[in-house]
This record gives C-alpha cells, sequence and structure tokens, in this order.
C-alpha cells in the first residue's frame, strides 16, 4: 500500500471541502488554536511513518487521552473496572448528566465525561504520583520523552468546570467517586490538557493495532484487553455520532475537543488526524472525513 500518496491526495482532497465548524469554546484557552490547522500521521505496523500537513505540531489531546487512562487503569485492574463503569454507547452529549441520575451513579462507558472521571479516580487511588505517572506511561508507550501536560490548559478548564464538577460531585453522591472530587478533577484536567503532535499520537495507539505491543516491543495489554478496548472506542469513542463516525470510516476511534482523532486497523495501521473545526457533536468535522477517505481509497476497515 502506498500511504504517502494515498496521504497526499487525501490531504488535497480534504482542502476542497466545505468549511465546517469552529474550534471549540467549552475551555477558553482552546479559542485561541488556528481553526485550519490540518495534519495526518499514519504509522504501519511495520514502524513506517507517514505525515503530511501540521502533522508535527502540539495540539490539546483532550478525551483522546481517555483511551490511555483506560488502558493503563485496565492494566492493573483488568476486569474489575467495569463494576464502576459500564460499555454501552450513550447517544448522550459527552458531558451529559441525565443517564447518570437513572442509572445510579454509573456511568455508560469511560468515554463519556463521567466514565473518565470514574476512570481517574481509579488511578488516582492506584498511582502512587498519578499526574507524574501516567505522564510517565504516555512517555513510555509512545517513545516520546518530551510529552507533557499544557498548565495553561489545565488551569483554563479547572477554572470553567462547572459541568465537570457537577458530574463528579453527583458520582460522589452515588459513592462512586472514592477520593476528594477536586483532587479526581485536577488529575482529569491535566490528562486532557496532555499535548502531542500527529505523530507521537499514532505511535502512543500503536500498542492497540499491535496486540498490546508498543514499538519498542513492551506488552502493555494482553490481546484479550486490547480487542475489548478496540470494540470500546468502535462503539463509543465518538460520543452520540458513534453509529454515523463507524458508518462512514470503519476503525476504532477516538475523538477529542482538541480536533484530534486517533484510529486504527488491527495489525496493519495506526492514524491520527488534527483539524480543530468540529461538528455540533464535537468531533473534527475535517478529520473523520479525511479518515473516511483514508478507508475508502484504501478499501481497509475492518468491516
Ligand atoms: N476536557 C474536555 C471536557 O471535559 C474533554 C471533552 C472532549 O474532548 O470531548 O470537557
Amino acid at each position: 500500500m502506498n500511504y504517502e500518496t494515498i496521504l497526499h491526495e487525501i490531504y488535497q482532497e480534504s482542502k476542497t471541502l466545505p468549511i465546517i465548524g469552529n474550534v471549540s469554546i467549552s475551555i477558553p484557552e482552546l479559542t485561541k488554536v488556528d481553526p485550519d490547522k490540518f495534519g495526518i500521521h499514519l504509522i504501519s505496523i511495520e514502524g513506517e511513518d507517514f505525515g503530511i500537513g501540521d502533522s508535527n505540531e502540539k495540539f490539546s489531546i483532550q478525551s483522546v487521552s481517555k483511551v490511555l487512562t483506560v488502558a493503563l487503569a485496565f492494566s492493573f485492574l483488568d476486569e474489575r473496572i467495569w463494576e464502576r463503569v459500564g460499555v454501552e454507547p450513550s447517544g448522550s452529549a459527552f458531558n451529559s448528566l441525565v443517564q447518570l441520575e437513572y442509572e445510579k451513579g454509573i456511568p455508560r462507558n469511560p468515554f463519556i465525561n463521567a466514565g473518565a472521571i470514574v476512570i481517574a479516580d481509579m488511578l488516582v487511588t492506584h498511582l502512587e504520583n498519578p499526574k507524574q505517572d501516567f505522564l510517565d506511561f504516555i512517555r513510555m508507550i509512545s517513545g516520546s520523552p518530551t510529552i507533557d501536560f499544557n498548565l495553561k490548559v489545565a488551569q483554563s478548564e479547572k477554572d470553567t468546570r462547572f459541568r465537570n464538577a457537577a458530574l463528579a460531585n453527583f458520582l460522589k453522591s452515588f459513592g462512586n467517586i472514592t477520593n476528594d472530587v477536586e483532587m479526581v478533577l485536577d488529575f482529569y484536567f491535566h490528562q486532557c490538557s496532555i499535548e502531542m503532535t500527529c505523530k507521537e499520537l499514532a505511535h502512543s495507539f500503536f500498542f492497540l493495532a499491535n496486540e498490546g505491543k508498543t514499538i519498542s516491543g513492551i506488552q502493555v495489554l494482553t490481546k484479550s484487553q486490547v480487542k475489548r478496548l478496540n470494540a470500546l472506542m468502535q462503539t463509543c469513542g465518538f460520543y452520540d455520532e458513534s453509529g454515523e463516525y463507524t458508518y462512514k470510516v470503519g476503525l476504532p476511534g477516538k475523538s477529542g475537543i482538541g480536533g484530534g482523532i486517533a484510529a486504527l486497523y488491527p495489525k496493519n495501521f495506526v492514524v491520527s488526524t488534527w483539524s480543530p473545526r468540529l461538528n455540533e457533536k464535537g468531533n473534527s468535522d475535517l478529520g473523520m472525513n479525511a479518515l473516511e477517505l483514508l478507508t475508502t481509497k484504501t478499501g481497509m476497515s475492518i468491516f
């Protein structure tokens, strides 16, 4: 497969598409990002890298980080994490409160904010230095020691945390947060503020295409855990647009409101895109289109 030519074609064709959406306004610091940035990076399972556009510029990975916190929690708690969070698509917005009430504080899945906050609570309990240990995990799986938090983004999210604070307090009232709420939120805002380039993001997700092994050969999860995490991404990775995304793209993937997407074809490749303009569901419009073009042109999709 000539990925270089295909990425070039996708990049050119994507630029002719109608411009849809705008940068997220929910975190003030993210409104400063140039909406017209656009990058794609693909790493093949053989470890060959292909990048185009702004693929070497850092951006805020936001909710894409939720896959990596679940991976870390999964690695030491295994199936026990599902006692406190479900594996069903939510059909609701990423920051919705309503389902939590009638489902008695058990979030539908770990990729909506409520679920990610419960996973953050598990990591705060299990890690000695939660924020640093999580960062070290990311640096290990990506092979990139310079990956870091963006403290301005973390602070900006903290300053406007009303809805996430409501979710965390609500979870606490059901007994599904065991640590101090502010401590858990602080961890969650930092995990979301992590910045990566498209290349670093694709490298971080490599183990999910490689039966649990990182590029450097470290076994992070078992084959079975990887199957489960990829299945969750497929069904829940794009909030209440997961069905539409699956229909168009046909690859497990996860989006974030920073405009990033990571997606993968097991045993074949990992691809990441970055375009900060979001559609009304909070997903990167151009990124989704680029991935649709990729699976259409290559014929490579899990379906
Ligand atoms: N940090 C964001 C929030 O909690 C993440 C949402 C997202 O990327 O979808 O609102």
